[in-house]
């Protein structure tokens, strides 16, 4: 009896460790969402890291060898991916986690989205900001979205722990919504003031909290910066009414140092995915660690 027990034992593990939804997400703050909301019951791989630059992400071998095993791709969409993800996707060969299937997920699909500047669209190069900007996880108030729509896809893929996926889901949005609060206040007198950032990254963010934003350095997305379009942001909104000049770990910092020192005003570097600085090590502490920032 005992020995059989064993047996049976032993026949039961590898069942069980298949039985975990496998999940491949292209950027780490999914990653992070999807672990909190599948917990034991999935395993998360996310293809770009917090250090990728998030249109031009060099794909490893090991998220290419995940994504053939995967049940389930969740994506950012909005052509944030377009540059790397179609070839990927192909080499793949896996049908069942291609769009229009239970096995593909695209986050811009459940939320609204900001459309870019006509005239700078024009100017814009393939592969960044096609039309819509692709950055709307930044928006605070779309993190619940995010994890709702996965734990409703993970019970489409796993029906028999769609309990435990709903009530993980259900926690996480309630702390997130205390947390919200407390960014919130962090935030409050913010309202009102006015930013540069060096790449269109966190127009989501800058809308949440009512920060305006007197443009990018970029001239269109994409664009490198140049002396002429930064005296153009200044001739129309003067140094001493802009407050920060938001920097993200991505692209160089020379432009946005440049204007900082020229003009005194004070340049800020913001974390814009879970990874992307040491202190942003998880969904939490990254919208905590972009709100310290801005409030400091
Ligand atoms: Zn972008």
């Amino acid at each position: 009896m005992k020995f059989l027990l064993s047996i049976m034992f032993i026949l039961l593990i590898p069942a069980a460790i298949q039985a975990r939804v496998q999940i491949v997400v292209t950027y780490p703050y999914m990653a992070d969402i999807a672990k909190i909301v599948g917990a034991d019951r999935v395993d998360v791989t996310s293809i770009a890291s917090g250090r990728s630059h998030p249109h031009y992400v060099n794909v490893n071998a090991a998220a290419a060898h995940a994504l053939k095993k995967a049940d389930l791709l969740v994506v950012n969409g909005a052509g944030l991916e377009e540059a790397w993800i179609e070839g990927l996707m192909k080499s793949s060969a896996r049908p069942s986690i291609q769009p229009g299937t239970d096995g593909y997920l695209d986050l811009s699909e459940i939320v609204t989205l900001l459309r870019e500047d006509e005239t700078a669209m024009q100017r814009t190069p393939q592969f960044t900001h096609q039309g819509v900007n692709p950055h709307h996880h930044l928006d605070p108030a779309n993190i619940p979205v995010f994890a709702d729509a996965i734990a409703a896809r993970l019970r489409k893929l796993d029906d028999a722990n769609a309990s435990v996926y709903l009530a993980n889901a259900r926690a996480f949005n309630e702390q997130w919504k205390g947390k919200m609060k407390h960014w919130d206040s962090l935030l409050l007198d913010k309202k009102g003031a006015t930013v540069v950032q060096r790449h269109a990254l966190f127009d989501y963010y800058l809308r949440h909290y009512d920060i305006l934003c007197a443009g990018s350095l970029e001239p269109a997305p994409g664009v490198s910066p140049t002396l002429q379009h930064a005296n153009r942001i200044l001739s129309e909104t003067p140094p001493d009414r802009i407050t920060f000049i938001i920097r993200d770990v991505f692209n160089t910092a020379t432009a946005a140092t440049h204007l900082g020192s020229r003009t005194g005003i004070k340049v800020i570097v913001l974390p814009h995915d879970v990874g992307s600085l040491p202190e942003a090590a998880d969904i939490f502490s990254l919208f905590d660690e972009i709100a310290r920032r801005l409030a400091e």
